[in-house]
């Protein structure tokens, strides 16, 4: 969570800048959502358990990481489908899962219509994968699965491009270990519970489908 405060000065914040923009046609959104998505990717090696190991260059030995526990990606459906693409370019061993929630646009409630996740125990890291963090409600369902499913709550680390600070903090009330990383963090929502700025839908302008 620490870089996010650095707003204005990161690759991130060039590329959030174009998601943002409505004049962004999908072609280009999924482009910066790829950038992005790699950013990320790379952030959350930091949660992640991993041994060191010797590996020998050309000119001599060297001493390097890899990772150390199973790993696992579970993208929210189906915004989070818009990072799993890259992220799994770069956990290419990650069994995926997925948790499919569908926002009642009326009452914001999200409703679970699929869920499959991989074989999960305490030592499993997670990779959450959910580009925004609105209302935190369809995190929260996500983290109740995973943790019925046995990861160690301080081995989810949640992913997002747009949190708003209520989101986080009702995130965090209930799973207080998780990790969290986020780009950008914006302060408010609006009546339908869209993050304000924001970036509008991600998954409508992600895949190019007409907002609801
Ligand atoms: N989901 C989105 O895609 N955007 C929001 O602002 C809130 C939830």
């Amino acid at each position: 969570m620490y870089w996010f405060k650095e707003k204005g000065r990161k690759m991130k914040d060039l590329l959030i800048s174009t998601f943002r923009d409505k004049n962004t046609n999908a072609a280009k959104f999924r482009e910066a959502s790829e950038k992005l998505a790699a950013i990320l990717a790379g952030e959350a090696a930091e949660y992640l358990e991993k041994k060191k190991m010797k590996i020998e260059t050309p000119e001599g030995s060297a001493e390097g990481v890899v990772l150390d526990k199973d790993l696992v990606l579970v993208p929210i459906l189906r915004s989070g489908v818009g990072l799993l693409t890259t992220f799994l370019k770069f956990y290419p061993k990650a069994n995926v899962g997925f948790v499919g929630l569908r926002r009642d646009e009326k009452t914001a409630i999200a409703k679970l219509y699929y869920s499959k996740l991989p074989k999960i125990s305490k030592e499993t890291d997670i990779l959450l994968l959910d580009p925004m963090i609105a209302t935190g409600g369809s995190g929260r369902d996500a983290l109740r699965i995973i943790k019925k499913a046995g990861a160690e709550e301080s081995k989810i680390t949640f992913v997002a491009v747009i949190a708003a600070e209520d989101g986080i903090a009702a995130v965090k009330k209930e799973f207080p270990k998780i990790n969290i990383i986020v780009a950008q963090v914006d302060k408010e929502l609006n009546v339908k519970k869209f993050i304000v700025p924001g970036l509008g839908d991600f998954g409508d302008r992600y895949f190019g489908t007409p907002e609801e």
